[in-house]
């Protein structure tokens, strides 16, 4: 019998070894928290809006979109749109929220608005990260850096957090502004519930991981130049207005938001291995994934595909996983 605790903390701890300004969920939290507290909002409800983005890792890990990655096989433009679109979307709900809240200054509307808040704040600053890049060729990356000690994750660039920085404080301006357009004071957001932090669970880390054996070596993520205002645009624009419109990313339905920063990698050897980690993950896999929040409804129907092949990685068999009880489409990252 392996020790569920212990292999917990081993995912944890071989998963999480990165520079502090990675985007971890640590960094997710406090990325959040310092920006709304700089905002002059209640402890409480920074507090909340920061695990609330912590916490994405958790309840949404295999919703890609939710951290600004592509399904493996979707577009660069269809991937990139369904990201924009779930901001969009998150920018009304917002808005509604916000109209709740002065209408009625109840806990569980301000909770509510905390978590829309947060989620939101977790997909802009992944987007800083990842620019749609898909677990298979991430998770690659990381087995890279946990296997030899180098830093290719997307996950570890600092210009990423600067980034998620910037896009945070642009979002959180736009809460606080409506908030203000409202004749809301800042004070009454205090009044929320209380949700605690949850770690991403070591099986979703351990099928993301496996993921990386499905990688071709190629270079997958959208153009920032493009994507990062966009996405940024549109949710500001759907919380501060009723009239706000989402309009998809590229003219056509094309490829044409792909670019490939770096050259092709060889794969033929297949993705690192090193022991740890398939210890790690050499744990039984019948846990509880936990319980998904409210599913953001998609912008056009994408007919759901999904290319991954099988192959296993390591010693061990993902094929348990990929058995398990619930449609996980594609894998997620840290970020
Ligand atoms: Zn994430």
């Amino acid at each position: 019998m392996f020790d569920t605790s212990r292999l917990v903390i081993g995912a944890v701890f071989v998963l999480y070894a990165a520079p502090a300004y990675a985007l971890n969920q640590s960094v997710h939290y406090q990325i959040s928290y310092d920006s709304c507290m700089a905002r002059g909002a209640p402890e409480a409800f920074c507090d909340q809006v920061a695990t609330a983005a912590h916490n994405v890792d958790n309840s949404e890990f295999n919703i890609l979109a939710a951290h600004s990655q592509m399904e493996n096989g979707q577009t660069a433009c269809d991937g990139a749109d369904t990201a924009i679109w779930r901001g969009f979307w998150f920018g009304q709900q917002i808005r509604h929220t916000v109209g709740a809240v002065v209408y009625d200054n109840s806990t569980e509307h301000i909770t509510t608005l905390a978590q829309y808040v947060g989620r939101t704040l977790h997909l802009v600053q992944d987007n800083c990260a990842h620019s749609g890049m898909p677990n298979p060729q991430h998770a690659w990356k990381s087995l890279d850096d946990v296997c030899h000690g180098t830093m290719e994750s997307p996950d570890t660039v600092p210009e990423a957090a600067v980034c998620a920085r910037e896009e945070t404080d642009a979002v959180l301006d736009a809460v606080f502004a409506s908030l203000s357009d409202w004749g809301a004071e800042k004070e009454l957001l205090s009044n929320i519930e209380d949700h605690g932090n949850a770690l991403t669970s070591y099986l979703d880390a351990c099928n993301y991981l496996g993921s990386a054996s499905l990688w071709d070596g190629v270079d997958r993520r959208w153009d920032n130049t493009i994507v990062r205002p966009r996405m940024r645009s549109e949710i500001v624009a759907a919380i501060a207005s009723d009239d706000a419109q989402h309009v998809y990313v590229c003219d056509t339905t094309n490829d044409g938001l792909l670019v490939g920063y770096d050259a092709d990698v060889d794969v033929s050897n297949g993705p690192n291995k090193c022991a740890g980690i398939s210890l790690v993950c050499l744990g039984k896999a019948d846990g509880d994934l936990p319980a998904q929040p409210d599913t953001v409804p998609g912008p056009q129907d994408h007919g759901g595909c999904n290319t991954g092949g099988g192959g296993s990685l390591f010693v061990f068999s993902l094929a348990a996983l990929a058995l398990g009880t619930r449609r996980v489409r594609t894998r997620r990252t840290f970020g």
